[in-house]
């Protein structure tokens, strides 16, 4: 299951949960908290009550008491008024319409824009989207589809993921980069590929392997793509001018 399907059956699940318990608003909530996994009591966020023109729905940030995890809340009201929607909880018939968890704030170090392949630049982005909003192995799988996308787009030679990376003309160290992200994007992809620590001890960290996903790809993007933009738009010499 891609990334998009998993966000939307998740947004699928929640929106029956939420449609089965209409809630009215208060300033404390009782949901299942996103993070913890658990039946917890949430806060409000002072001032983080906003309400949204693109939507038509009223925004609140809560933290739950339990993990200070922090999740969004979008409502439904009669008013767009915030500070009526908050002074008068029942007169407004405001009822929870949905709640997910806020998104992760991981972002690559390399310019988006420097990655000239729409195709690829898409793939990550998916992947960092996957990530921030905590699927894991959606990421990974995403990752190793973005390093995919990229050896088609560098026409690369080879049956297989592996030969197809072999066959660029890459250093050997980006080389190395890659395919551990195809690892990972294995373990992402089948349940019986493992990874192993230095000591050859089995080791299950989803969030970690696919931070590390990231990581290297950003580095691999910067490696192949910012160093050439960077250079390109350095100023020339004499002689350089004369070799364009
Ligand atoms: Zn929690």
């Amino acid at each position: 299951m891609d990334s998009r399907m998993l966000i939307k059956n998740i947004w699928r699940y929640l929106t029956v949960i939420i449609n089965e318990n209409i809630m009215q608003y208060s300033k404390t909530i009782s949901l299942d908290c996103p993070h913890c996994n658990t039946k917890c009591q949430f806060i409000q966020i002072d001032a983080s009550h906003h309400f949204c023109d693109r939507d038509n729905l009223h925004h609140i940030a809560y933290v739950c008491t339990n993990c200070h995890g922090v999740i969004a809340t979008k409502w439904n009201a009669n008013t767009k008024d915030s500070s009526n929607f908050q002074r008068n909880p029942s007169g407004y018939n405001q009822q929870l319409k949905i709640y997910y968890p806020a998104v992760g704030d991981w972002k690559p170090r390399v310019k988006l824009n420097s990655i000239q392949n729409e195709d690829v630049k898409n793939d990550f982005q998916e992947a960092i989207d996957a990530y921030n909003n905590g699927l894991f192995n959606s990421c990974m799988m995403m990752a190793r589809r973005a390093i995919q996308q990229e050896m088609i787009a560098k026409k690369a030679k080879g049956s297989n993921l592996y030969q197809q990376i072999e066959s660029t003309g890459i250093s050997a160290k980006l080389k190395a980069l890659l395919h551990k992200i195809k690892n990972f994007g294995n373990n992402g992809a089948h349940p019986d590929f493992c990874l192993f620590d230095e000591n050859g001890d089995k080791i299950d960290d989803k969030k970690g392997f696919s931070k590390l996903s990231l990581e290297f790809l950003d580095r691999y993007f910067a490696n192949e793509y910012e160093i050439d933009s960077l250079v390109a738009s350095a100023p020339r010499s004499e002689k350089e001018k004369e070799g364009e």
